[in-house]
This record gives C-alpha cells, sequence and structure tokens, in this order.
C-alpha cells in the first residue's frame, strides 16, 4: 500500500481507538441498529465534512451528498436515500445544505465547460435561468453565493415535491424540510428559513425564504 494511503489507515485505527475508550460499547450499540434523527442532503465538496460540522456521530446523521446538492425528481440514487430514510427510518427533518463557493454552482453561473458534470449541472443552470432577472441586480462578486441560496430553496421544494415526501405527509407522517447553507469562509451554517412540514405550506415558505434570500443580497455587504 502507497504511504499516502497507509496514513488513513493509521488514522482509522487511532479514530475507532479513541471513539471506543472514550464511549465504551460505542460500536457493538451501533451493530444493533441507525436510528438518525436527520437526513442531510448536501454538496460533494470535501470542505463541506456533514456530521462533524453539526457535531454529530456516527448513527445520527443520514447522509447523500452530489455535486451541487441537487434533488432531481428522475435520480434513482437521491430518491432511494430519501424513502429509506423516510419510510424506514423514519427521519424527522431534511435538510438540503448548499454552502458558499460551491465549484458546481460557479460552473453553472458561469457556464464553464468542465465535462460530464455540465448536463448534472443543467439543474442549477435551470435555477440560474429562473432567477436570472434578478441574479443580474446582484454584484458579480456575490453571484456565485446567491445562486448558491437559491438553489438550496428550489431543491428544498424539489424535496417536498417527491412522492417520498407527499406520501409520508399524506399519511401524516411527522417530516419537515429545511434549506441551509454552509459558509467556507467561517464554517458557519446559516438557515434559510424555508421550513416545511405541510404539502400546503410549501409555496408561501418558499416565497418568504426567496424574499429573504433576495433582501440579504440587496443589502450592503457586511464589512
Ligand atoms: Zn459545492
Amino acid at each position: 500500500m502507497s504511504d499516502d494511503l497507509k496514513d488513513l489507515f493509521d488514522n482509522n485505527r487511532r479514530w475507532a481507538g479513541e471513539t471506543e475508550s472514550r464511549e465504551p460499547g460505542f460500536f457493538s450499540r451501533l451493530l444493533g441498529q441507525q436510528a438518525p434523527q436527520y437526513l442531510w442532503i448536501g454538496c460533494a465538496d470535501s470542505r463541506v465534512p456533514a456530521n462533524e460540522l453539526v457535531g454529530l456521530l456516527p448513527g445520527e446523521l443520514f447522509v447523500h451528498r452530489n455535486v451541487a446538492n441537487v434533488v432531481v425528481h428522475s435520480d434513482l440514487n437521491c430518491l432511494s436515500v430519501m424513502q429509506f430514510a423516510v419510510d424506514a427510518l423514519r427521519v424527522r427533518h431534511i435538510i438540503v445544505v448548499g454552502h458558499s463557493g460551491c465549484g458546481g454552482v460557479r460552473a453553472a453561473l458561469q457556464d464553464l465547460r468542465v465535462g460530464l458534470v455540465d448536463n448534472w449541472l443543467r439543474h442549477v443552470q435551470d435555477v440560474r435561468n429562473k432567477h436570472h432577472a434578478w441574479l443580474e441586480t446582484v454584484p458579480q462578486a456575490r453571484r456565485v453565493d446567491a445562486l448558491c441560496e437559491l438553489n438550496v430553496l428550489e431543491q428544498a421544494v424539489n424535496a417536498c415535491q417527491t412522492t417520498v415526501v407527499r406520501d409520508a405527509w399524506a399519511r401524516g407522517q411527522s417530516v419537515s424540510v429545511h434549506g441551509w447553507v454552509y459558509g467556507l469562509h467561517n464554517g458557519l451554517l446559516e438557515d434559510l428559513r424555508i421550513d416545511v412540514g405541510r404539502a400546503d405550506d410549501v409555496p408561501a415558505a418558499y416565497e418568504h425564504a426567496l424574499a429573504a434570500v433576495k433582501a440579504r443580497f440587496e443589502a450592503p455587504e457586511e464589512a
């Protein structure tokens, strides 16, 4: 094994040892079941470590990640994760998490040709095109982050429209959908204030959160 991979095994042995000594029986307890309360749908970006940045341990967060945290109605991968999380694990919260400075969002915004992923990022370009007129009013330097936030709102709405979530709501299961954005520059999560727990609430929640995003980007940038 090459040395750079061996480091990972060394780290792993240390992590497992420290975890077990801090909480004896930790791994054997997890064998029995996982009962996470949250499904995290985030970007694949290596700078956004889901569990770590919300201080959750293995077993506490169910995670799906893809480039630019997109929820596509025909993506069997994401839908399968959602279905298992909602129907089997009965998570109470589905959180779509974008992040500032997202490379996927930047590529979508600027029509950068990267490769196969361009096709995936068409979904983000749909968001860009939908909000094109407003985005043009945002100063260039803040436009990527503005689209990151719009993308979170649109993907959160997409999550609400899935059969998985709609069926859960129809049978009275308590599950809500949220949208957050993570700041690469400061390590802080911001709540985009879209919190939806019923099908009827989707349009108003979206409009409310959209107005808040717009207001923030129309205000002068904080020093
Ligand atoms: Zn990203």
